[in-house]
């Protein structure tokens, strides 16, 4: 089976791209290259080197190869850099879809899991989050994958195009075996940060904010590993060719934990010190987010493998320990 994957030299696309070539797929890649690492694209998939809003580019993509499915990671997804760019963000993110929902139609390619956010959901007013709550987006970045969500809907009544959309919590770690990891440039998430900050090649880190609503002040996130996060791509496509119907799922441990926990387990798995100092708010930062993962788990058949954060640190950290200048080897480590 041939799946295009959109993305897929990015940070999760790849690691999608990896368990796909493990799991027998042929995979097709699409990546501009703008966010993505040329060093993270599998030897064994092919690579077409393009924008997915560029139409004709994307049409000759779907005419020479034969695709059975599609992923698709392709998108910016930096809450506070969507804070400042919005208009770039609905550029990439919603026309970039809307494009690709254009070409799948025309070329009768009719199944396509994609990456959504938690973000989509706003400031809940309880957690755990189920998929049903209310979506207020507090950030530009929500509200573009709210709108890839829509979009997709009514594409699926009108073209039938099937889809599984995937409400990511926040991602980390990196392949068990080190093989790949996250590296962004710049690198703006809190655990690679955190890492750098072990490394030495940051003095400190900076919490963006310590008078949330919360019990340390700090934001709370739920983290999941990257791997158990593809896991739940494939469990999707294979839902979707079982006749599934489309639909929504959380991505995440059902577990919240604050900056300043994560700090802590950054320095119990690394055993390095730690220095901090609180700046302001990150515009669009809502207080906590946790994922219900009962939908996923009981409709796809998903299961947690990394359940704790300990686990999710020691292979980012392997990682950025064999890797710390990332995929980019020439490049010098320097304070910032
Ligand atoms: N964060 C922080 N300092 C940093 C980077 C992130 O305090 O240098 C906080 C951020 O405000 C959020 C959490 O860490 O509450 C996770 O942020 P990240 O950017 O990793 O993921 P996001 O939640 O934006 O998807």
């Amino acid at each position: 089976m041939n799946i295009l994957v959109l993305g897929g030299a990015g940070y999760i696309g790849s690691h999608a791209v990896y368990n796909l070539i493990d799991n027998g797929f042929n995979v097709v890649i699409v990546d501009n290259l703008k966010t993505g690492n040329k060093g993270a694209i599998h030897s064994k998939a092919k690579f077409y080197d393009g924008d997915i809003r560029n139409k004709n580019f994307l049409k000759t993509v779907f005419k020479n190869e034969k695709i059975d499915g599609v992923i698709h990671f392709a998108a910016n997804s930096l809450v506070g850099e969507s804070m400042q760019k919005p208009l770039e963000y609905f550029s990439n993110n919603v026309f970039g879809t809307h494009v690709l929902l254009e070409v799948m139609n025309e070329f009768n390619v009719k199944n396509i899991v994609f990456s959504s956010s938690a973000a989509v959901y706003g400031e809940p007013e309880v957690v755990p989050i189920f998929e049903d709550f209310s979506t207020i987006p507090t950030n530009t970045y929500g509200e573009t994958k709210l709108m890839m969500e829509k979009m997709m809907k009514w594409s699926s009544l009108a073209y039938g195009i099937n889809y599984v959309s995937l409400r990511y919590f926040n991602v980390a770690g990196a392949r068990s075996n080190a093989e790949i990891g996250e590296d962004h440039s710049p690198e703006t998430h809190l655990i690679p940060l955190i890492l750098k900050v072990a490394l030495n090649q940051m003095k400190e880190i900076t919490i963006y904010g310590n008078d949330y609503d919360t019990y340390d002040g700090t934001c709370i996130r739920d983290y999941i590993h990257v791997e158990d996060l593809v896991d739940a791509h494939l469990l999707a496509l294979n839902y979707l060719y079982s006749g599934g119907k489309s639909d929504t799922f959380n991505l995440g441990n059902n577990r919240g934990y604050s900056v300043l926990e994560i700090i802590e387990a950054v320095r119990r798995v690394t055993k390095h010190q730690i220095p901090f100092k609180i700046g302001t708010r990150r515009a669009g930062d809502p207080s906590i987010l946790i994922a219900s993962n009962e939908k996923a788990k009981k409709i796809l058949g998903w299961t947690v493998k990394h359940e704790e954060i300990d686990s999710i640190i020691n292979d980012a950290w392997n990682w950025h320990k064999l890797n710390p200048t990332g995929f980019k080897k020439n490049l010098t480590s320097q304070f910032n």
